[in-house]
């Protein structure tokens, strides 16, 4: 069985693609390790791409789809789980057009507001540096050495936005492409990560889901 993951910045898909692999046995991309692999492998592809990052570009999807077919190839007859690839409309029909076709399109789904508040709600004591949720101790005190709390994320919040704003136009109109292809199924991603996975499970048909 072969799986792509999606779901919006900060919705807990890493997580997610962790209790997958403990399931089971596959092979797991994600294009951010595999970009830093080529480049340091060495290899012309990898020079290729070292060239775009080094000038602070978007690495081409041309570039993109050149090293994923690679890490196909090399995973031969194995399942594979693609985790937040693609990324755009152009890169999920090179898959197809190539026959590397998902049986199950996992799309997680959060709104913004409710990512912004769990990032929000993320507060970091300025004395002794532990981390606590609004949802627990309200404002504060530092219920630990009652020092003043602060939002942990506060400059993270702005390029969350950007990225969030990025998967909205580039990676959401894919749930509508891959739901016409029948593989797509949504999971509401606002849920606690274990009913979430329960979710998944239940998709991938895992024992005990
Ligand atoms: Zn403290």
């Amino acid at each position: 069985m072969n799986v792509i993951l999606l779901g919006p910045p900060a919705c807990g898909k890493g997580t997610q693609c962790q209790l997958i692999l403990k399931q089971l046995a596959m092979e797991c991309l994600g294009t951010g390790q595999l970009l830093r692999d080529e480049v340091s492998s060495g290899s012309e592809l990898g020079k290729e791409i070292d060239s775009f990052i080094n000038h602070g570009a978007y690495v081409p999807d041309a570039l993109i789809m050149r090293m994923v077919f690679k890490w196909l190839n090399g995973v031969g007859e194995k399942p594979w789980l693609l985790d937040g690839f693609p990324r755009t409309l152009v890169q999920a029909e090179a898959l197809n057009a190539e026959g590397f076709r998902p049986d199950v399109v996992i799309g997680i789904e959060v709104s913004q507001d409710v990512l912004e508040e769990r990032i929000l709600s993320r507060l970091i004591c300025s004395s002794c540096s532990a981390t606590h949720s609004r949802k627990v101790v309200g404002d504060g005190p530092c219920p630990d050495c009652g020092g003043v709390l602060v939002v942990r994320d506060d400059d993270g919040i702005e390029s969350f936005r950007k990225r969030y704003a990025n998967f909205n136009e580039l990676t959401k109109p894919l749930y509508a492409y891959y739901e016409a292809q029948g593989s797509l199924v949504r999971v509401d991603g606002t849920l606690p990560p274990e009913q979430v996975f329960e979710r998944v499970a239940s998709s991938l048909k895992l024992p005990g889901a």
